[in-house]
């Protein structure tokens, strides 16, 4: 099969290999329908996550048609079409079993890291159970991609522990996948206001169309993306403020956004050390909430999706052929300034 290796530092490959094999009785092997970039795949290719090693085929998102399952999987079916979850895990084991399934100790990211991931033509899956969720026939593939990975994180880790009530002020600073796909469940809650502080024009305008209230650019200066944002609120800031970039800039915008009583979601993958004004925000009762996402209400988003409440096809920018795995890659990288989301590999 052909697949797209992590060849060295800031290069992919499309190489042959073969096929995956079932190797537990939890596994299933699944033939990859599209695949899709993330941000994590270029934090590979930076030599930033060093347990993931070259001639490792890359992805930890997709969907496919189950084509062999092991002995142990009774759930599913060969043949079903199915969401491959980016994180794998076991469902018994003590992480899985207190809510913490992104720390699965036999799974977790391990996808396109420790072991072969979805830029393939196959993967094998472990803890097939319940890593796999099952998509009906009507929803469409490109809409089901970013179910993955970005809206369970926007959802999970950006919105939920957020606690919004209707009528909340919500503040997303970031305009990619994650921080879109948050704008677009945040306007199922009703909130008052969202507002989107990112860079990259087109990003910004699709925040606007996806139902962002305001859209303000970090390129006119954080200081005036902050002051226009309190602005909204008359000073008062926000109840949820979702850091959704990973840079410690990011972060700092986000703590000058908040209410007394906000909380802070933090969904960026943050590389180095950031500034926390403790001496600032000690006395306004505020709360910061910072989590690997899970894949608990996976099922339930799938549903809004089916229901035509969700669409996050609008989050697939780009569609590539595995034939162009490079060029896939050089658009993705080029990120915010082309305007590009998500990108997928169809096989
Ligand atoms: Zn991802
Ligand atoms: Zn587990």
């Amino acid at each position: 099969m052909s697949a797209i290796i992590y060849k060295q530092l800031g290069e992919v490959e499309l190489v042959r290999r073969p096929k995956p094999q079932i190797q537990a009785p939890g596994d299933a092997i699944v033939k990859v329908l599209h695949a899709s970039i993330c941000g994590t795949d270029l934090h590979i290719l930076q030599g930033h996550v060093p347990t993931c090693q070259p001639g490792r085929i890359l992805g930890h998102e997709g969907v496919g048609i189950i084509e062999s399952l092991g002995a142990g999987v009774t759930s599913l079916s060969v043949g079903d079409k199915v969401l491959i979850a980016c994180i794998s895990s076991c469902g018994v084991c003590t992480p899985c079993r207190g809510g913490l399934s992104a720390h699965c100790s036999t799974g977790g990211w391990i996808l396109g890291h420790t072991i072969d991931g979805t830029q393939a033509e196959y993967v094998r899956v472990p803890h097939a159970a319940c890593s796999l969720f099952p998509l009906s026939a009507d929803v469409s593939v490109r809409a089901a991609l970013p179910l993955s990975d970005s809206v369970p994180t926007a959802y999970d880790v950006g919105l939920l522990p957020g606690n919004i009530k209707p009528g909340a002020k919500v503040a997303i600073v970031g305009a990619g996948p994650v921080a879109l796909a948050l704008v677009m469940l945040a306007k199922l809650y009703t909130p008052k206001c969202i507002v989107v502080i990112g860079r990259g024009g087109s990003r910004l305008e699709t925040a606007k169309t996806l139902g962002a209230d305001y859209a303000f650019s970090v390129l006119d200066g954080d200081e005036a993306a902050v002051q226009s944002a309190l602005e909204v609120t008359n000073g008062g800031g926000f109840d949820l403020v979702s850091e959704c970039v990973g840079s410690p800039e990011s972060f700092d915008i986000c703590q000058r956004l908040l209410a007394i009583g906000g909380t802070l979601t933090n969904a960026g993958v943050h590389g180095c050390q950031v500034k926390f004004d403790l001496h600032d925000l000690w006395s306004k009762n505020i709360n910061i909430e910072s989590k690997l996402v899970s894949h608990d209400h996976t099922s339930w988003l799938i549903d809004l999706v089916q229901s035509n409440l969700l669409d996050p096809q609008l989050l697939v920018s780009h569609v590539f052929p595995l034939t162009s795995a490079q060029n896939a890659y050089t658009a993705f990288k080029a990120g915010s300034k082309e305007g590009v989301l998500k990108v997928a590999i169809e096989m």
